[in-house]
């Protein structure tokens, strides 16, 4: 056996799904972009991550910048990697992608070949592995040619860097163009990663030539993991009274005081009542709508604590929402 003396547990399994391009995701995923910091000890970071691959949420969702700052999520993986979760690197589907401002200059942040191979070297070092499972470019560089930054994609893989490569927040227009070039080039993009929630449809809005984002990923056989599926924390009971201190929106994080209107409350609101009556929590609403499209392959909850995991993986084992549910939702689903 390879799990380590002290840790014997079975690992449970949560519903997987699979999509054509062969990535085969736990419908409920964990990402690590804001609670993996400096602002969270590390005690708290590690219960968590292990709670989660406990409960069958093998993969991890990671960015060079994530934490924050930038780094501290990937050191807090590659520090469990060594430790607790020493041996059971295969268990594990890791991600990790580079476009945002990663460190000063214009070789820091964005689409460049440059900047993307130093950072995936970065990652594999912080994470202590020789390899992720993919590596995603996490937005599209209107000033590097789509050709500079999916060959960078394209080499992750030849270079046994990157099993899997991916792009995130690239519009349907842009997703349709690096398909192509990385037609061209001979590699797969096996996923997008773009936002999706009650509160932000742009990914079902038709592009200029009438297909979506959703369409186009279909289409392509690439898995859509869906980030900020509780907009942040507004889709949860978190606002309902006000704006609880250790809230992310208190924390000057990048959920916005401001993004609390009357009117998004009040489509929360409703949106709670509806959760009410049929059984659900307000999280598990809004991960059971998202998930809904069978398009989606996961959503990538940010957990901050253990009891906020579970509830969201509630989601996962849920029965499906109801047509009268999928209705009464309808006008609160807003974008
Ligand atoms: P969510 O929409 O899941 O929001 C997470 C926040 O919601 C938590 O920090 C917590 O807020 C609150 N929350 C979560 N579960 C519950 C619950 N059950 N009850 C009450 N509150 C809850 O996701 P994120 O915005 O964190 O994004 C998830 C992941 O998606 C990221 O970690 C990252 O991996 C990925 N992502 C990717 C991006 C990209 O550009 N590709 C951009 C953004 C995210 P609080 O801290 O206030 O308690």
């Amino acid at each position: 056996r390879r799990v380590p003396p002290g840790y014997g547990r079975p690992v449970s399994s949560l519903p997987h799904r699979r999509s054509t391009s062969g990535l085969s995701l736990p419908v409920v995923s964990l990402g690590l972009w804001q609670n993996f910091g400096t602002g969270t000890s590390f005690d708290a970071q590690r219960r968590l991550v292990l709670h989660a691959v406990d409960r069958g949420v093998v993969h991890l969702d990671l960015a060079n910048n994530y934490g924050p700052p930038p780094f501290a999520a990937e050191e807090t993986i590659g520090r469990l990697l060594g430790r607790e979760l020493r041996g059971r690197r295969d268990e594990l589907l890791l991600t990790t992608k580079a476009g945002y401002r990663a460190w000063p200059g214009p070789y820091g942040e964005h689409g460049s070949a440059k900047y993307l191979r130093a950072s995936l070297d970065e990652s594999l070092r912080r994470l202590g592995v020789d390899a992720v499972d993919v590596f995603y470019s996490h937005r599209f560089d209107a000033a590097t040619p789509l050709e500079e930054t999916v060959g960078a994609l394209a080499q992750a893989v030849r270079s046994g860097k990157a099993r899997q490569v991916g792009i995130s927040s690239y519009s349907a227009e842009r997703t349709v163009e690096a398909l192509a070039v990385a037609d061209r080039l001979g590699v797969r993009l096996a996923v997008h990663q773009p936002a999706y929630s009650l509160l932000n449809r742009w990914v079902e809005r038709p592009g200029p030539d009438g297909t979506s984002l959703l369409d186009v990923a279909a289409r392509a056989g690439m898995a859509v993991v869906a980030f900020s599926p509780l907009g942040q924390g507004m889709l949860t009971g978190r606002y309902l009274s006000g704006v609880p201190d250790d809230s992310r929106a208190a924390r000057g994080g990048p959920l916005r005081p401001e993004w609390l209107t009357d009117d998004v409350l009040g489509h929360v609101r409703a949106l709670d009542g509806i959760a009410r009556a049929g059984g659900r929590t307000l999280p598990r609403l809004a991960l059971a709508w998202v998930l809904r499209d069978p398009r989606i392959t996961s959503v990538l909850v940010g957990a901050r604590t253990v009891e906020q995991l579970d509830e969201n993986l509630a989601a996962a084992t849920d029965p499906p929402l109801s047509p009268d549910e999928l209705r009464a939702v309808e006008p609160h689903a807003v974008e």
